[in-house]
């Protein structure tokens, strides 16, 4: 299983991982933003395939990608 996670103390809202994302899975919660005026980058569906190509152009490393063994 593949976990993405957005740190919201670190993404400012910016987008690019929303463009980025080939699956384009990515939005940006607006609400979220006009709470705390950080943005909060998250996932809209489960088809995250794992290509890390939202991480590699967050120009805050404010994305991680990992993917997590299966338990029986
Ligand atoms: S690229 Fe990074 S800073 Fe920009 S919206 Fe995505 S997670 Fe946030
Ligand atoms: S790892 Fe790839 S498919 Fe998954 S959210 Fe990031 S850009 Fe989209």
């Amino acid at each position: 299983m593949i976990i993405t996670e957005f740190n919201e103390k670190r993404c400012k809202a910016c987008g690019l991982c929303a463009v980025a994302c080939p699956k384009k899975i990515i939005r940006i919660n607006k609400d979220r933003v006009e709470i705390n005026g950080l943005g909060c980058a998250e996932l809209i569906s489960n088809d995250c395939i794992g290509c890390k190509a939202c991480a590699t152009v967050c120009p805050d490393i404010a994305i991680s990608i990992y993917r997590e063994e299966e338990r029986n």
